[in-house]
């Protein structure tokens, strides 16, 4: 093998749970709230007292089955719920109620770029309605859990292995979450763990078909995260196999801190889940009226967002598909454009080019921005009308942002206003016809460039704050009525 040159292929399958944006969790009144003091959004149901008995909240069949829909899934219109038993001191029950043989949706896909920029369909086995569990974490004293997150609902969408590298893969998960977001069914907050996934991985030697033994990558919630994981999993196995050995099924963490893998189990004896249909609820049934009502209220998706953005707004492929991943962004260009006078291919390009720029180097959520598009719009109007410049602008911008001013006061500030009131402008250039009468005589007699020399005594004595349409206008009324006068 040719040192730093793979002879294999990465075979990457990925399981996603999205947590659904409800305000109650899945089986009880419960507030789901992530920032709530501990143990503070509990009730007998969600922490698991015997007896009690879970009522489904059916705002997670509509956004499960609106996933699927977004997905190009079937759904089923009848699926089950099933008990995993696990021993978790974070799973009171002893249980997870999930979904087994027959899942909400399945069959679905959705299109990514490949390695090498070309459309490659990833599909999705199935999407599965269940709950998340508690959260325990350690102290001195030792394991606390808090049950706040017990019972929100989630929804596990769960590829085929389809993705060749760690590229793909993230190309993958952005798009889901894109999905997700746009679809206004899952908050998307990856630090509170709204969107977190599990990575299998296994080696084949280059074009072969079978696979070797595959390992799985735990709970990942950053796009990074996956990316670094699967670089790290994707070398460790190669090695193992160079070397001659071979790879062991295994469970790995991933330290987000020390950006290494570490493993947490070997799978040899496989968990005996005890799996069987949940007694405790009837199965879950989409009519055809409920499935034709939430196909209808489905919101425009990104891949047609970026055809029409291309289409509608002349944008390359590469603007259009940034936009119209991010719902906030897409919004945020459309309504931007709308009050540019140019474009809207500028207003893209300023987006992509000059906003992310600052959103990132000042570390702020694109839904946090200081900025507005009425903002972003008047600004480069003002470039537009050749109020300011290119360079100007972008002074004001960064004023506008890190200052957290609208554009009109920025603008003001600097100085950039423009003289657009008839009387001010009259007497400027009245003044300047009295002082320039051999010039105003030059005009007359049908010199006609004279005339810029006027305009560019107007810019001088207003320092380039006249309106320069209106300058022009007045100037040669002005001069027009010389021509009678006199
Ligand atoms: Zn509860
Ligand atoms: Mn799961």
């Amino acid at each position: 093998m040719n040192k730093g040159e793979l002879e294999y292929d990465a075979i990457i399958g990925l399981e996603v749970h999205a947590q659904l944006a409800t305000k109650t969790k899945i089986w009880c009144g419960c507030e789901v709230n992530p920032n709530a003091l501990e143990n503070s959004r509990v009730c007998e149901i969600c922490s698991g007292h015997p007896g009690t008995l879970p009522v489904l909240n059916n705002r997670v069949v509509e956004y499960a089955v609106k996933m699927g829909l977004g997905t190009g899934c079937k759904i089923n219109n009848l699926s089950y719920f099933d008990r995993k038993h696990y021993f978790y001191p974070d799973l009171p029950k002893g249980y997870q109620i999930t979904q087994l043989d027959i899942p909400i949706a399945q069959d679905g896909h959705i299109v990514i770029k490949d390695d090498l920029g070309a459309d490659k369909r990833i599909n999705i086995q199935r999407i599965q309605i269940e709950e998340d569990s508690g959260k325990s974490s350690y102290c001195e004293e030792g394991l606390l859990v808090n049950l706040n997150r017990a019972g929100t609902p989630l929804i596990e969408i769960v590829s085929r292995p389809d993705m060749r590298s760690s590229n793909e893969a993230v190309g993958y998960l952005k798009k889901l979450y894109s999905i997700l977001t746009n679809l206004e069914i899952c908050h998307g907050q990856l630090q509170d763990g709204n969107f977190r996934c599990d990575v299998n991985i296994s080696l084949s030697l280059k074009g072969q078909e079978t696979c070797g033994v595959r390992t799985e990558i735990k709970n990942l919630n950053s796009f990074r995260h996956v990316e670094k994981a699967i670089e790290s999993e994707v070398l460790r196995q190669s090695q193992i196999l160079e070397s001659g050995k071979e790879v062991i099924q295994q469970t790995l963490g991933f330290d987000g801190e020390t950006m290494q893998l570490r493993i947490l189990r070997s799978k040899s004896d496989t968990q005996d889940y005890r799996y069987f249909r949940e007694p405790d609820l009837i199965p879950i049934i989409v009519s055809e009226r409920e499935k034709t009502q939430w196909e209808e209220e489905l919101p425009e998706l990104p891949d047609s967002k970026r055809a029409r953005f291309m289409s509608e707004y002349g944008l390359s492929l590469y603007d259009a598909e940034i936009l119209s991943n991010h719902r906030y962004l897409a919004t945020f260009f459309e309504n931007a454009a709308k009050l540019f006078k140019g474009e809207a291919k500028k207003v893209a390009n300023w987006i992509i080019v000059e906003h992310l720029r600052l959103l990132h180097e000042f570390n702020v959520k694109v839904e946090e921005t200081p900025v507005l598009p009425y903002d972003l719009a008047t600004l480069l109007n003002a470039v537009h009308d050749e109020r300011i410049s290119g360079r100007q602008a972008k002074d004001v911008f960064q004023k506008m942002f890190v200052e957290k001013k609208g554009a009109d006061l920025v603008l003001s500030e600097l100085g950039f206003v423009q003289i657009s009131d008839e009387s001010i402008l009259a007497e400027i250039i009245q003044k300047m016809i009295d002082e320039n009468p051999i010039l105003v005589e030059q005009y007359l007699s049908g010199k006609e460039r004279v005339f810029g020399f006027f305009v560019g005594l107007v810019m001088k004595s207003t320092e380039g704050h006249a309106n320069p349409q209106l300058t022009n206008l007045l100037i040669k009324k002005f001069l027009e009525n010389k021509k009678y006068k006199d």
